[in-house]
């Protein structure tokens, strides 16, 4: 059997789609791993952590522009296509990565899987690229998994047809399953915890700055509240800057996603841009507040799980500073009950999701049987 060969190059696709390449060897479906390295060390510690090595590994270019990224992983993956020949390629969200794999496929007439597939904000660079990349990846997908109803419906109503879409949930809860049993809790100290995630391209370091500014004032205002923020290579310059000596903001480099969700499982409150971030945040019953103007999580923020803060300092810390009043009405959280409870949850994504890919490979082999 021609394997099935998943692309991938940044943290939150390992965090997303080991779980199915995990899934797949499991099915006895032979299954490779491309890593584009869009970024290295973030990505490398998701791929230590489920002991999955990649089978091929493209050469860590750094920093560039969005086009010298992109350009650079097309020939090394359609190389690799050529060389592998395989039945099938998955491909993750919206990252550049996945554009790549996707594109490459859909050059080759390979079917493409699309997972995360029909997530939209309605606004064309929010976020930026990744809206403009998820929609293109519709277009050249032949399947696309969805991971809510609203993100089916997306797909539907720009015209795809039903039969290729499969709602199947989110795999960054097969990780959160999957991890959350190794994770340490600790007795709360009586303190309270913010934790702060900030990367998106839209929002430039000058705004950044201010938002950090602002967070900063939302420290002095409430002495009961520690800042954790581990900060992504995108943010830690202006982040040393501003909040650098600040009593009680911890800052830290990126952590591997065990320790974050440690840090997860006891926060108090989440500011964050990061779309991953919001469906565990929005999982384990964190409140959130999403530092952005829109948000594609729309089941999570109908749920009233996330609150939309946009991106205006003064009005972040408004709405951050009435949060955490509230807050402080409360005992901090009880982090192992919250951890004991998200194990009671519902998972599976990444079954369902080898299940169909095992189901479409087996007949497309015995269709191509002489
Ligand atoms: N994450 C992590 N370590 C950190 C911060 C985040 O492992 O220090 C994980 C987090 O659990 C989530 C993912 O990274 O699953 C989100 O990645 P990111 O915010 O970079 O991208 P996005 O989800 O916005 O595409």
């Amino acid at each position: 059997m021609h394997p099935v060969l998943c692309i991938l190059g940044t943290r939150p696709e390992a965090i997303k789609v080991l779980p199915v390449v995990r899934a797949l060897r499991c099915a006895s479906i032979p299954t490779r791993v491309l890593f584009t390295a869009q970024h290295t060390h973030l990505a490398e510690e998701v791929f230590d952590l489920f002991g999955i090595l990649p089978d091929l590994r493209l050469p860590a270019r750094g920093e560039g522009t969005l086009t010298n990224t992109l350009t650079a992983m097309l020939p090394p993956i359609d190389h690799a296509l050529a060389a592998l020949t395989p039945c099938a390629v998955v491909v993750q969200g919206d990252t550049l990565s996945a554009f790549a794999g996707g594109l490459c496929a859909f050059f080759r007439h390979i079917p493409l899987y699309h997972m995360e597939a029909g997530l939209r904000t309605g606004v064309y660079d929010e976020p930026y690229p990744e809206e403009m990349l998820r929609r293109a990846l519709t277009a050249m997908a032949s399947v696309h998994f969805a991971t809510t109803e609203q993100a089916r419906a997306h797909l539907l109503r720009e015209g795809v047809a039903p039969s290729s879409v499969a709602c199947v949930g989110n795999t960054v809860l097969d990780a959160l399953h999957a991890i959350l049993p190794s994770c340490h809790t600790h007795p709360s100290d009586g303190r309270y915890r913010l934790l702060l995630t900030l990367h998106r391209r839209e929002t430039d370091t000058s705004l950044r700055r201010r938002l950090l500014v602002s967070i900063r004032r939302l420290l002095d205002a409430h002495p009961a509240f520690d800042l954790f923020f581990p900060m992504h290579p995108t943010a830690k310059e202006v982040a040393q800057d501003v909040l650098g000596h600040t009593a009680r903001a911890h800052l830290c480099k990126p952590m591997g996603p065990r320790a974050f969700y440690e840090q997860l499982l006891c926060a108090d409150l989440v500011l964050t841009d990061s779309g991953g971030v919001q469906e565990e945040a929005a999982y384990l019953g964190v409140r959130t507040l999403v530092l952005r103007d829109v948000t594609e999580r729309e089941a999570e923020l109908s749920r009233g799980e996330l609150t939309l803060t946009g991106r205006s300092p003064a009005r972040v810390f408004t709405i951050a500073n009435a949060c955490i009043r509230a807050i402080e009405q409360a005992p901090p959280v009880d982090a192992e009950a919250r951890r004991l409870s998200a194990l009671t949850g519902t998972h599976g994504a990444a079954q369902a999701i080898a299940e169909r890919i095992a189901q479409d490979v087996k007949e497309k082999e015995r269709m191509d049987a002489p």
